[in-house]
């Protein structure tokens, strides 16, 4: 016996033992390897590599993930809201809207409440679902949405008027948030028409955060009244009538 072991060195003890996939249970396969003289045990499946795999797969999503929410640009203060977390005014809906949700639809929402009382939380709350479904949303307050539009008129936007429309209108869901709060002057009349019209054709969803009292207060604007209806036809009104946050969401 001495003899032998001095000719065939003993193999380290995690070689010697008969080892079994800790995933699928199978017994690994014993394999000689003649250039070192040694048994060594080698799995007889494809667990680790698959498990690995499905480990790489979800890192790719998570990235997308990231990279999705990134593009929507929601509020600093609404990241890692989640809807199941919620239990605020209208969540019942918001969960329907979710559920339901097909691109192109012309099926939006509109949030009209006093100033916090949980209406843009929400509508991000939906975003974020959304974009774990797969599809892409884009917050934007509506002033900037009318900045960004009106920022093609001078040099630092590469993009024309009717092209940063169709950059916008890309996206599965667009969420305004504050709507009426923009000032209507000069051409932002004519702009706003142009845009909400480019969405009403191209079937676009969205969802609208509003304060009642701006809402009344655009509502006096002369000519603004078609183009408003416009842009309600493309959603459902969901009034917010409780006035704090808080005492909505008390677990916060
Ligand atoms: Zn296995």
């Amino acid at each position: 016996m001495k003899q032998l072991n001095q000719i065939m060195p003993a193999l380290p003890e995690e070689l010697q033992k008969e080892k079994k996939c800790p995933i699928c249970g199978k017994v690994y396969r014993q394999k000689y390897l003649k250039m070192y003289n040694k048994t060594i045990y080698v799995p007889d499946c494809n667990c680790v590599e698959r498990k690995e795999q499905e480990r790489q797969n979800r890192i790719q999503r998570i990235k997308f993930l990231k990279k999705k929410l990134k593009n929507a640009s929601f509020p600093y203060d609404t990241l890692g809201k989640r809807l199941k977390t919620r239990t605020c005014e209208n969540i019942e809906a918001a969960k329907e809207y979710i559920k339901n949700f097909k691109p192109r639809t012309r099926q939006g929402l509109y949030f009209v409440g006093p100033v916090g009382n949980a209406k843009t939380t929400l509508a991000v709350c939906i975003g974020k679902e959304l974009i774990r479904k797969g599809y892409s949303v884009k917050f934007i307050v509506f002033s900037q949405a009318i900045r960004l539009l009106q920022s093609t008129y001078g040099n630092k936007n590469p993009l024309d008027f009717m092209e940063q429309i169709k950059e916008l209108a890309k996206f599965d869901l667009l969420i305004f948030d504050d709507f009426g709060r923009e000032a209507y002057k000069d051409r932002t009349l004519t702009d706003v028409a142009d845009f909400v019209n480019y969405l009403y054709t191209n079937m676009n969803n969205v969802v609208i955060t509003s304060n009642p009292e701006m809402v009344e207060k655009i509502k006096q604007i002369p000519d603004f009244n078609a183009m408003f209806d416009r842009f309600f036809q493309m959603t459902k009104r969901k009034n917010f009538v409780k006035t704090s946050y808080r005492r909505c969401n008390e677990k916060e």
